[in-house]
């Protein structure tokens, strides 16, 4: 088995390089899997710059997986053979605890991932431990899917979860603040759920100019112009039924509250910088519009079930969604194209 392997390599915040690292073994009861591609987030360009809490160094990241099994181990006894390919989601539920026995997994109090407590994806082999099958979101790649548009179905998974809680539905006004990939994604998934407009709003052009393809009806830059005036303006003073922040803007998530209509639902989808999370809502808004502030993280396999089906069957615009295909070893190109807001998504192939 490999022994070396060529790798995007963590020594510490800010420090990284492709290189020369020992490739992993293939864990006893589980599987050692060749990586096709990994897609870039935006947490790791924050794990790249500052570190993690708990991270250990040298450390090898990058969680938005599609691979190869190359070897199964020789006590594995699942379903998986050398030569399958695999959609690889990085959460894995612990199974026991009261969320994970009630089937809600995205709550479960014990979630560990791939990339964070095994080696991650931005290399050319990965192992795949059994507590990733046992209770993990790994299954074989939908046939005809091209593994780099796979890699997309990770941040899918988190914006479906945060709209079924957000209830996005038919006649809805949304507004998503952030034309990120994950504004982008938000934007397809509103539509999807049958909103009825969609204003996408961010202070780069650029990045509204891409969020232009993923079916948004009015597009305000809000350096430019309020927003809260300007979704206001466009609702005859009502406001939006759902407000998706999808940035780590403090000052968004006040806005949000300002322009929501009775009863209207928001949800904090972006994390704000831990020094900068109070900021500074009149909840006495909350309090009489009704509102509902929903906080929301992670997934269940459910939501990245339905991910992969909207890739594969063509109802997420996956091909604008991957601005970017490089091979790994281009990683810091890539790196710096989605820190500058240049690419959406950048997906790497050893
Ligand atoms: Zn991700
Ligand atoms: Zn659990």
């Amino acid at each position: 088995m490999p022994g070396k392997m060529n790798a995007l390599v963590l020594r510490g915040p800010g420090d990284f390089e492709f290189e020369e690292a020992a490739a992993p073994e293939c864990p006893p009861a589980g599987l050692l899997v060749k990586v096709l591609a990994c897609g870039l987030c935006g947490s790791d360009l924050r794990t790249l710059y500052s570190g993690r809490k708990g991270m250990s160094y040298p450390w090898i990241i990058g969680h938005e997986v599609s691979a190869e099994i190359v070897q199964t181990g020789a006590a594995y006894r699942g379903p998986y053979k050398p030569g399958g390919v695999l959609a690889v989601a990085p959460v894995v539920y612990c199974g026991a605890c009261d969320f994970c026995m009630e089937g809600r997994f995205e709550f479960c109090d014990n979630i560990r991932e791939l990339a964070q407590h095994w080696q991650g994806g931005f290399a050319e082999y990965m192992p795949i431990p059994p507590e990733a099958l046992a209770h993990g979101v790994i299954r074989p790649l939908p046939a005809g899917l091209d593994p780099v548009y796979a890699a997309a179905a990770e941040p899918l998974s988190s914006c479906l979860h945060a709209q079924e809680r957000g209830r996005t539905g038919r006649g809805d006004t949304v507004v998503v603040i952030g034309c990120g990939p994950i504004g982008c994604a938000h934007t397809t998934i509103a539509k999807a759920r049958g909103a009825a407009r969609i204003i996408a709003a961010d202070v780069s052009s650029e990045r509204l100019e891409m969020c232009r393809g993923f079916g948004a009806d009015a597009l305000v830059n809000s350096a430019s112009e309020d927003l809260t005036g300007a979704v206001l303006r466009r609702t005859d003073g009502k406001g939006a039924d759902v407000i998706i922040t999808a940035n780590p803007v403090p000052e968004t998530q006040v806005q949000a509250v300002e322009m929501a209509r009775k009863s209207g639902r928001i949800l904090l989808f972006g994390g704000l910088p831990p020094h900068d999370s109070k900021p500074g809502i009149d909840t006495n808004i909350v309090h009489y519009r009704g509102l509902e502030l929903i906080g929301t993280t992670t997934f269940a396999p459910r939501h990245h079930k339905t991910a992969l089906d909207m890739i594969t069957n063509g109802s997420f615009p996956v091909g604008k969604f991957v601005t970017h295909v490089l091979p790994l070893e281009k990683a810091k190109d890539g790196i710096g194209l989605a820190k500058e807001g240049k690419a959406l998504k950048v997906v790497f192939k050893p």
